[in-house]
């Protein structure tokens, strides 16, 4: 495979190290792909070899349908291609920003993906650590599809320490420099559940970082009246200082609040359905 087998299309987006192109095989038959062009020289430049290395390494062996499939990918002297699953509706930030904030029933069913995509992820003992509204796309039926893998480990890592990821969305125990395992996930799916119906999360702080890092720290919480019952019930249950007493994935997806809103048709269907 090589860049020019494809058709290309003005691409999609700018990412950090290159751009995306949605692109169509030109043999038969017609396959429509996103195509990620990263730079080399940036890459190295910035370090992130063996960031880039593990993303391919750990995204190219995930199949479910909330996970952005990685089909392959390859390289010329200056650019690697990764050939990624064309997600029609683009990214959920978007969305999340065009509205502010999204209905209890489309986040409930945004969270009911995200928590069979996770559970499916740890099942394969793949941390995601960087969950958040920036690194989900929607498919063309408004599926919610987890992308960028850049900031994954195996577990158990020998990075489990390192700071990563976004501020707003970091657990205590990735705060307070603690070890740390896949719980982050669900501690991360409390918040994006809080920002999903908010529209911001929980422990931001204008203050700035080392004031955001107190509030998380300190699961200082603030639930506003809007949200409902159930919803501040799971919300609740996943923002857990202790990492194990975060409630399970399994349980997420039988949470009243989950199981009220979710489609009779199919468990994978988009958030709109
Ligand atoms: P990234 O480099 O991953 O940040 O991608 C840059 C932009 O390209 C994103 O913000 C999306 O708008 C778009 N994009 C990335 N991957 C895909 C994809 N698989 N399908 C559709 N759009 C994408």
């Amino acid at each position: 495979m090589a860049s020019h087998r494809f058709r290309y299309r003005p691409p999609l987006g700018k990412g950090k190290f290159g751009r995306v192109y949605m692109v169509r095989t030109k043999c038969e038959p017609h396959y429509i792909l996103a195509l990620k062009c990263l730079y080399k020289s940036e890459i190295v430049q910035s370090r992130v070899e063996k960031q880039i290395r593990r993303e391919i390494e750990i995204q190219q062996n995930l199949r479910h349908p909330h996970v952005l499939r990685l089909y392959g990918y390859f390289h010329d002297e200056k650019r690697i291609f990764l050939m990624l699953e064309f997600a029609g509706k683009g990214e959920l930030y978007r969305q999340l920003t065009k509205y502010g904030c999204f209905t209890e029933k489309r986040s409930s069913r945004y969270i009911d993906q995200m928590a069979d995509a996770l559970s499916y992820l740890h099942s394969k003992h793949v941390i995601h650590r960087d969950i958040k509204p920036e690194n989900l796309l929607l498919g063309i039926n408004g599926e919610l599809k987890i992308a960028d893998f850049g900031w994954s480990v195996h577990a158990p890592g020998n990075r489990r320490k390192t700071l990563c990821g976004t501020l707003d969305y970091l657990p205590p125990e990735m705060v307070e420099g603690r070890d740390h395992s896949e719980k982050v996930d669900h501690w991360a799916l409390g918040v994006l559940t809080y920002e999903f119906i908010c529209g911001s999360p929980p422990f931001e702080d204008l203050n700035g970082h080392k004031a955001t890092y107190k509030r998380i720290a300190s699961v200082d919480l603030k639930i506003p009246s809007k949200v409902s019952a159930e919803a501040r019930d799971l919300i609740v249950k996943l923002l857990q200082y202790d990492p194990e007493r975060r409630l399970p994935l399994s349980d997420v997806r039988r949470h009243p609040w989950i199981v009220k809103y979710r489609s009779k048709v199919s468990s994978t269907s988009g958030a709109h359905a």
